[in-house]
């Protein structure tokens, strides 16, 4: 491995520790609608909208982080969600549908932890 490859991966592990961190202050490592406890697919939902103004107003997701981890951001109003049930919270919100049902199965031949 290079020396750049190096800095990028421990870079990398640093984020996601930190991510991890913040996560933990949210709530229980677990999407809130389907239990994946996979923390690589996990995010911050925000409950009634309003994730993507907070986003551009911050910057991006690794103020909020940061925001978080300081307790300057409280997070009564933020649960976990995996990606594919955060995109389908927004569906929901903001088109009122719900013709979707995410299931979390993994299994050793589906996926590797
Ligand atoms: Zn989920």
């Amino acid at each position: 491995m290079s020396r750049s490859e190096e800095i990028k991966l421990r870079r990398r592990k640093a984020y996601a520790a930190k991510k991890r961190h913040a996560h933990e202050k949210v709530g229980e490592i677990s999407c809130v609608r389907c239990g994946c406890t996979d923390d690589r697919f996990l995010q911050i939902n925000h409950k009634e909208g309003g994730g993507g103004k907070e986003l551009r107003r911050m910057n991006g997701g690794d103020r909020m982080i940061n925001e978080i981890l300081a307790g300057r951001r409280k997070v009564d109003d933020l649960e976990l969600t995996c990606a594919p049930c955060n995109a389908i919270h927004h569906f929901e919100r903001v088109y009122g549908l719900q013709a979707w049902i995410i299931k979390w199965c993994p299994t050793e031949d589906r996926i590797s932890l």
